[in-house]
């Protein structure tokens, strides 16, 4: 059977040349794009004709998720979503409300190859990567379910977005367009375990992301024990490509560290890690301190509130800007690929 087309994935351009190949007007393309941005789906797009929708749902495909689960943080500030994709496979994507707008934090691949082991999202390895549109049709999904506008946009959640590296690309530009979402790429933070060559590439695409990187270690030694990604790539060669993200993009790079108690939370890690960055960065950066949220079966433990903020006194006093990230909606398994995971192992009911 031909595949149908991925409409959701489609530009505005290349949505006016779909619907002149289907025997209509190209203006046809323009709102179909812009039901996308609401969350649409062929049925809902009203000011279609009757026939024109059906000959939608013939011909085309509509990759929008459906809202599976969700759930509300006590507090109310953080809503996590379980989605399912049209192959019935699931991911994630995290509302948090913040005082200075909503925030939300999506996946890229369903599962993930890269083999962390602090991280439940890459225990079942990965499954396939995300289309521009099942990442697009997150933001859209979530933000028509809860009534919000996304204001920032992190792609933290599951999977490894440079190794989904032309949909993730593909996706930032729909984003971004204003007669869709909309959303201003300054907005857009994009998290990567360290692939090399995609931060170059990354770097040379012209678009204003933030990029995140997960350090969680100032030595290879340590990285490589934690990190299989740090096999292929130095951190040397790692933080060449942070410093050349910066002096193309003009903009300061974000470091993740998570914090695992024993494994890279001493003071002489603190040291190690400002020493690294000032040394192989030599611009300012900032690093984001995650306590680590615990996996099942990873024997790793958190450290404590305190440590964390004793850790992030040492950086900031050696002239490292660092915080330690507030951590919202951990009663509800918000960290990354848990909800999933909890599905897979039967404990959700759906
Ligand atoms: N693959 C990308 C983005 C997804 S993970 C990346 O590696 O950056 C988003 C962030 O959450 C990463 O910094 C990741 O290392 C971190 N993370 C994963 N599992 C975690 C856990 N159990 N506790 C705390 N942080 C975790």
């Amino acid at each position: 059977m031909e595949k149908k087309p991925d409409l959701l994935s489609m530009t505005k351009d290349e949505l006016r040349e779909y619907a002149v190949s289907i025997g209509e007007a190209p203006y046809r393309g323009d709102q179909i794009f812009s039901f996308f941005a609401k969350g649409a789906r062929f049925r809902e797009m009203t000011t279609l004709s009757k026939a024109l929708r059906e000959k939608l749902e013939s011909l085309a495909e509509c990759r929008m998720p459906s809202v599976v689960t969700k759930r509300r943080s006590k507090d109310g500030t953080t809503v996590k979503y379980l989605l399912s994709l049209i192959d019935g496979e699931c991911v994630e994507a995290v509302l948090m409300r913040h005082d200075y707008g909503t925030s939300l934090c999506i996946s890229s691949q369903v599962g993930c190859l890269m083999g962390c082991k602090f991280c439940a999202s890459t225990i079942a390895g990965k499954v396939r990567d995300l289309l521009p549109s099942e990442m697009l049709g997150q933001v859209a999904a979530a933000s028509r379910d809860s009534g919000e506008r996304v204001d920032k946009l992190v792609m933290m959640g599951i999977g490894e977005p440079l190794d989904n590296y032309d949909n993730t690309v593909k996706f930032l530009r729909l984003l971004n367009d204003s007669e869709g979402i909309g959303l201003g790429l300054r907005n857009v933070s994009l998290s990567t375990c360290g692939i090399v060559p995609g931060i170059r590439r990354l770097a040379d695409e012209g678009l204003p992301v933030t990029l995140s990187v997960s350090l969680h270690a100032y030595c290879d030694e340590t990285r490589r024990a934690i990190m299989p990604i740090a096999k292929k790539y130095t951190l040397d060669e790692l933080l060449a490509a942070c410093r050349y993200y910066f002096d193309r993009t003009g903009r300061r790079v974000s470091f993740e560290y998570t914090l695992i108690s024993g494994k890279n939370d001493s003071p002489e890690d603190a040291k190690g890690l400002s020493a690294l960055l000032r040394e192989k960065m030599g611009v300012p950066s900032h690093v984001n301190l995650i306590p680590l949220n615990r996996v099942d079966g990873t024997g790793m433990e958190p450290t404590g509130r305190e440590g964390a903020e004793r850790f992030a006194a040492l950086l900031n006093s050696l002239g490292q800007n660092a915080t330690v990230r507030k951590s919202m909606g951990a009663d509800i398994d918000a960290a990354c690929g848990q909800l999933r995971r909890s599905l897979q192992n039967g404990k959700t009911e759906v």
